[in-house]
């Protein structure tokens, strides 16, 4: 057990973000109206958030849970985030020094890569007109509630099977996945 303050539990999980490399995701995402900062009052134009908190850290959209959950990631994450209390829409209420058991272990380089193919799918299909980024996303985290919710194993099959279809154009993704899985 180690004491944390809020603003290392903050940078801890900024950092295992970033060194996955979701920022290529949300190049796609912000500038084709889907970014989950929408018409929040802490976001000032071009300069960002005024208000870093522990929930909006915490949270994952869409397209992120569906990639940790591919990649064996979601669990931990959430096993971590559940260490750290106050979390609510867009604040915190969590206090200045927390009791931090289980940190993030760093992860694997090459899930970057994977992580940047599900970018240039999501940007090709895009521009193709195949899918609506906002949409695509609610879709994608509706499926993965579901998983997280459901234990029949009936229901979660029937889901996995839907959410197959919905992710069958994004090739490079799953090539990359692929190529991450066999070593
Ligand atoms: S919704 Fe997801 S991809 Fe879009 S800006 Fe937010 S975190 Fe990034
Ligand atoms: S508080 Fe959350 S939703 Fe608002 S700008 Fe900051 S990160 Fe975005």
């Amino acid at each position: 057990m180690l004491m944390a303050t809020k603003e290392e539990i903050i940078d801890h999980g900024l950092d295992y973000l970033r060194e996955i490399g979701v920022e290529a995701i949300c190049k796609v995402c912000i500038p084709n109206g889907g970014s989950c900062c929408k018409s929040c009052p802490y976001l000032k134009d071009r300069i960002g958030c005024q208000s870093r908190n522990t929930s909006c850290t915490a949270w994952l959209c869409g397209f992120q849970k569906y990639i940790f959950f591919e990649l064996g990631l979601l669990e931990k994450w959430n096993s971590f985030w559940e260490q750290v209390p106050g979390q609510d829409f867009r604040r915190d209420f969590t206090p200045a020094d927390v009791n931090i058991s289980l940190w993030l272990d760093k992860p694997d380089p090459r899930i970057r890569l994977v992580v940047d193919a599900f970018a240039r799918d999501l940007e090709e299909l895009r521009v193709q007109k195949k899918i609506m980024i906002s949409q695509f996303n609610d879709t994608l985290d509706s499926y993965m509630n579901k998983l997280l919710l459901y234990r029949d194993s009936e229901i979660l099959r029937h889901v996995l099977k839907k959410q197959k279809v919905h992710m069958r154009e994004f090739q490079q993704y799953k090539m990359e996945k692929e190529n991450y899985d066999s070593h």
